[in-house]
């Protein structure tokens, strides 16, 4: 049977994995995009236009949001949009507060008052489901145990305060007013279509480019990585299958401290297209370190292998091979949406 899926963010990285992976099911989606800087509509042309439906609408827009909604009738509704980048949040907090916060706190109120309007039978089959992150829960000395879903929030960055404060809304809606939701807290995701301002795709791009390779600090920060396919083939675990009122972890078990991970890039890009002189390690340079940068995330998943069964497919080995070969299929894509500089908030220093 074919369902209606309301995706929000369905034009940036996660969420057009998530169109294209619902569309391939058969299912009708219907996706609300801002188009900010960070969405790219190319990553959707190949979508069947028979299941698919695009409205330019802002979560926080209260009489937008409701029409959309009432077109799209949603069995579900996967809540990705937000502002996604920690150096911006630290540069310009505003619409971190505006998208992640307000419009959540709206998309929430829409879709209570839609949830309240159906009759019983269609009620039992409707589910909110609020992405978030492993940054809520702040930071991990390299000895600690990794997060539970139980640990309290103690966020650090004006991003994952923004995230942790839609996080507890979310909660909040399910507590209060008995609203069928649950939040999913994923740790660093990587795969093609990633915005060229984060970690992954900002190495290739600058070394293709011969720009420096910035890393923040000595490089020791660790986190743990996971294929965007794998991510988003557990939040539609999570949909069908996830308890009401539940939270649960999604994580890859693969912890890498940031240089590291910049050295394994460069050995996987070497190999598919090398330097035109020297080696791209020349091109690693060390930079002041991010105010108040977390210094470890590492999330326990045992919640969802055990109760939904899942576990990742792709190691870090076939994912950067996956990935890195996508970024060279698709140059242009990325040589032009790429800045030279991401460090948007020690810039102004
Ligand atoms: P992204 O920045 O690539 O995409 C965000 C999308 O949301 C863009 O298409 C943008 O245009 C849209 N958007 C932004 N503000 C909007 C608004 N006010 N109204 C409508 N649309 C708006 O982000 P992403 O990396 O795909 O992340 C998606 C979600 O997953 C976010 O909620 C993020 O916090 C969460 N998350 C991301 C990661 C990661 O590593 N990327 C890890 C854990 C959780």
């Amino acid at each position: 049977m074919s369902l209606n899926f309301l995706i929000t963010g369905g034009c940036g990285f996660i969420g057009s994995e998530a169109v294209r992976q619902i569309s391939d099911l058969g299912h009708n989606v219907y996706n609300i995009d801002n188009l900010s800087y960070a969405s790219s509509e190319e990553s959707l042309i190949n979508i069947s236009a028979s299941n698919y439906n695009f409205f330019k609408c802002n979560i926080a827009d209260k009489n937008g949001v409701k029409e959309c909604i009432s077109k799209a009738q949603p069995n579900y509704i996967l809540n990705f949009a937000a502002e996604s980048h920690v150096d911006r949040s630290i540069d310009g907090p505003e619409d971190f507060v505006q998208t992640n916060i307000v419009g959540t706190y709206n998309l929430l109120n829409e879709s209570l008052s839609y949830y309240s309007s159906l009759p019983s039978k269609d009620k039992t089959s409707f589910k909110f489901i609020h992405i978030s992150t492993d940054e809520v829960y702040g930071s991990l000395n390299f000895d600690d145990k990794a997060f539970s879903e139980l640990d309290p929030f103690r966020p650090n960055s004006p991003y994952s305060a923004s995230k942790a404060s839609s996080d507890l809304l979310v909660r909040a809606w399910n507590k209060t007013f008995d609203f069928p939701a649950i939040i999913t807290h994923s740790s660093n995701n990587y795969g093609p279509w990633q915005y060229p301002e984060k970690l992954i795709p900002l190495t290739v791009s600058n070394a293709l480019k011969g720009n420096p390779i910035e890393i923040y600090g000595k490089g020791l920060n660790v986190r743990d990585w996971i294929f965007v396919k794998d991510h988003v083939e557990a939040l539609l675990n999570v949909a069908f299958d996830g308890a009401i009122g539940e939270t649960y972890n999604i994580g890859s078990n693969f912890e890498i401290s940031n240089i590291d991970l910049v050295e394994r890039i460069i050995a996987t890009l070497t190999k598919f297209e090398a330097p035109k002189d020297g080696f791209y390690n020349d091109l690693i340079t060390f930079v002041e370190d991010r105010p108040g940068h977390d210094l470890r995330y590492a999330l326990n998943t045992n919640k969802i292998t055990k109760e939904l069964s899942w576990s990742p497919k792709v190691d870090i080995e076939e994912g950067l091979e996956i990935t890195i070969k996508w970024m060279l299929s698709n140059k242009e894509w990325l040589l032009n949406k790429s800045k030279d500089h991401m460090r948007l908030g020690l810039k102004k220093k």
